[in-house]
């Protein structure tokens, strides 16, 4: 009688908090033992390896519809082929509301996408209009439905919210039980910048840095987050890219506030001089908040020793830079404000945390599990499930090679967009092979995965998000909104 599927022999399991010279037992997709030594008809050798739970990735943007038509070029498959290639295995995704519409008009067509993914998924919903419709029925529905967090941007045209319809938002989130993710960044002093820069002629992409310095990353994310303390709701900081707005929510934690922040891994490995770059090449690098420099870079790095940012997404944005459709979309002479936003990264995530973080000695190894994988799980309601290797967790792992060097190319990421902002990075550590619920879907580069064979993760409520009761006066008025 085979009591295990699967077993992966000999290798180092790393969890959150603990290393185990171990052998992993895999049965009916879950981990069903961890001991000295097992046994079973097929094996998977570790040895040399590390043992990782798969990473877990709650920013990124597939297939997601734009207001002005078209949509991310990165599908449900080709980004979970890119997920596999990297060792993550689950990731959030993006569900859009288009401003005056209801939630419904987009979330159907996306769910019907979603469900050729290879990985398992779950859903943000981004809310561009707070309506009375969309504040009173849409939202306790999706949050009913397993779309457990709300994402709100305090930028960009058509998508930002002012305070006040922000403040609609987090009083839902916290009369259902949601947690509200923030885009900080503020949305007139960036309108007033970029005008400025264009009217003086500085159209090239490395102005897109000039159009949004520091300052406004820092004020949004003390807006954002006096807001949220306002309602007693609970937060997370989206894309943090530097110290001065990671300052800001170490603030707010010392004094009790829930407020949790992820940065990403072009803030420690892009800078602003990426984007000046000869001829359009800059436009690789434009993302937002903008990548910033070596000095930011460290002071992330001490920000995630402290606890401050305790996740690290992708933010996987892509648009290829050949062709019309990506970052040409408005012409090879596009001025930065109409280049789109947003660097790929899917498959990047996890080796250049794990060589910047652990290889060159920033964080140890356990950190660099709760950032990718750990963190990400919990915060957004995954745990146990996703995001440890535990008894009747899923069997989601990677297997990792610490000490591989490789230098990162667009055909590693085996993504659909045709560039990475990293090519010719060198990195130290890689994965070897990805399991998805006991599946190994990724071995030696090679990806193996049905398209539908993913689940979506409908996540139910959770203690982590609960408000504190902490309110101004003692008065809610989140119920009466
Ligand atoms: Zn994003």
């Amino acid at each position: 009688m085979a009591e295990f599927d699967l077993v992966i022999r000999g290798g180092t399991v790393v969890t959150g908090t603990d290393i185990m010279r171990c052998d992993v037992g895999i049965r009916a997709g879950r981990i069903a033992a961890l001991a000295d030594h097992l046994d079973a008809a097929e094996t998977l050798d570790a040895d040399g390896l590390l043992v990782l739970p798969g990473g877990v990735d709650t920013h990124c943007h597939l297939a997601q519809p734009w207001p002005e038509g078209g949509r991310d070029e990165e599908s449900f498959i080709s980004g979970s082929i890119a997920s596999f290639a990297g060792g993550t295995t689950s990731a959030i995704c993006f569900s859009s509301q288009f401003k005056g519409h209801p939630i419904r008009d987009t979330l159907t067509d996306y769910q019907a996408r979603a469900s050729s993914a290879m990985m398992d998924y779950s859903f943000h919903q981004i809310i561009t209009d707070a309506s009375d419709a969309v504040i009173h029925e849409e939202i306790p529905a999706l949050i009913a439905a397993g779309i457990r967090s709300l994402k709100v941007f305090l930028t960009y045209d058509p998508l930002y919210l002012d305070d006040r319809q922000y403040l609609r938002v987090l009083s839902a989130a916290r009369r259902h039980g949601a947690l509200v993710t923030v885009h900080c960044e503020n949305y007139e002093a960036i309108k007033w910048r970029s005008e400025a820069l264009l009217a003086a002629g500085h159209t090239a992409p490395k102005y897109h840095a000039w159009s949004r310095p520091k300052i406004v990353e820092r004020e949004a994310t003390h807006r954002a987050i006096a807001l949220a303390e306002l309602v007693d709701q609970p937060i997370q900081i989206f894309h943090v890219s530097c110290p001065e707005a990671a300052e800001e929510i170490a603030r707010a934690q010392a004094r009790g506030v829930k407020v949790w922040a992820e940065t990403c891994p072009q803030y420690f490995v892009l800078s602003a001089a990426d984007m000046d770059r000869p001829g359009f090449e800059g436009a690789k690098f434009i993302c937002s908040p903008s990548p910033r420099g070596p000095e930011e870079q460290a002071g992330l790095w001490q920000h995630i020793r402290r606890g401050t940012l305790d996740v690290v997404s992708s933010d996987h944005s892509g648009s290829s830079y050949e062709g019309n459709v990506g970052k040409r979309r408005a012409g090879s002479d596009a001025p930065f404000t109409k280049i789109p936003n947003g660097v790929p990264g899917l498959a990047a995530r996890l080796p250049i945390i794990f060589s910047e973080g652990v290889s060159k000695g920033n964080i140890d190894v356990n950190h660099f599990v709760r950032l990718i994988a750990t963190n990400p799980a919990k915060l957004f309601g995954l745990y146990p499930r996703k995001g440890s290797i535990a008894i009747g967790s899923d069997a989601d792992l990677v297997l990792w090679d610490p000490t591989k060097k490789t230098t990162i190319t667009n055909a590693l990421m085996q993504q659909a967009i045709d560039y990475t902002p990293y090519e010719g990075l060198e990195v130290t550590g890689w994965p070897v092979a990805t399991l998805s619920r006991g599946r190994v879907v990724m071995r030696d580069g090679k990806v193996q995965a049905e398209p539908g064979s993913g689940q979506f993760l409908a996540r139910g409520a959770y203690d982590m998000i609960r408000p504190t009761g902490n309110l101004p006066d003692g008065f809610d008025a989140s119920q009466y909104p």
